[in-house]
């Protein structure tokens, strides 16, 4: 009798300290997104547009010239915002958002986001009031025209010295464009968050991260479910 009572006080204890495990362990870090650290502002604000279509296609066509790393940035770019969301909204099956290399600007035309790495920003349609990356949307109908245009080589805001972005500072305009392509606008603080008008690379030696911060604003957007309505 007295054995099978400490047995079964035994078996209490795994169980607790069990439980207690399972109670203290962290939940687990996301792998696509930071939570929002910046809390002056609470809210990214979106743009006119949005998605309605269960996948979205994008393309990049990069001049020649360009190294293929600034290819890579580009479609890591995408793929990021695609996990992120699907991490965030913990829905796997949808989100779907892709990128692939296209070797002519004119087979850009039949993908619905059109993302070009010129040589120099020289090169933009939008040059020269556009001197560094940009994207257009146009909403013609409910019919989306996404373009997105990118270059290592930029004229600062000084309107006169001329930028090889590091790295970082590629990667960073490349994640901030593709936001503007799913539908958010511009913060209020000229830099400090994704969404922020500026990146000032030699002060912000790191890219900035999706945060929940632009999670929540696409979600408000589209809900839980992906992009199609
Ligand atoms: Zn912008």
């Amino acid at each position: 009798m007295i054995v099978h009572f400490f047995a079964s006080l035994a078996l209490a204890l795994v169980f607790l300290f069990l439980s207690s495990a399972l109670y203290i362990s962290p939940a687990v870090a996301a792998t696509y997104y930071s939570d929002q650290t910046d809390f002056d502002e609470n809210n990214v604000p979106s743009a006119n547009y949005r998605w309605n279509q269960e996948n979205i296609r994008a393309c990049i066509y990069k001049d020649s010239d360009v190294p293929n790393s600034y290819y890579v940035w580009t479609k890591l770019a995408v793929q990021k915002w695609r996990q992120a969301l699907r991490e965030y909204t913990d829905n796997q099956n949808q989100w779907s958002f892709s990128a692939r290399y296209v070797s002519s600007q004119a087979d850009l035309e039949s993908c619905d986001v059109k993302i070009y790495i010129f040589e120099s920003y020289k090169d933009f349609p939008g040059y020269p009031s556009q001197t560094g990356a940009y994207t257009s949307v146009r909403n013609d109908d409910e019919i989306l025209d996404a373009r997105v245009y990118l270059s290592p080589f930029i004229l600062h805001g000084d309107g006169v010295t001329e930028l090889d972005l590091p790295s970082h500072a590629f990667r960073n305009s490349a994640t901030h464009e593709i936001g503007h392509v799913l539908g958010l606008g511009h913060m209020k603080s000229e830099k400090g968050y994704l969404m922020s008008p500026q990146f000032d690379f030699l002060e912000e030696t790191r890219e900035h991260q999706i945060t929940t911060l632009e999670l929540r604003a696409l979600v408000r957007i589209y809900g839980q479910h992906g992009f199609e309505e």
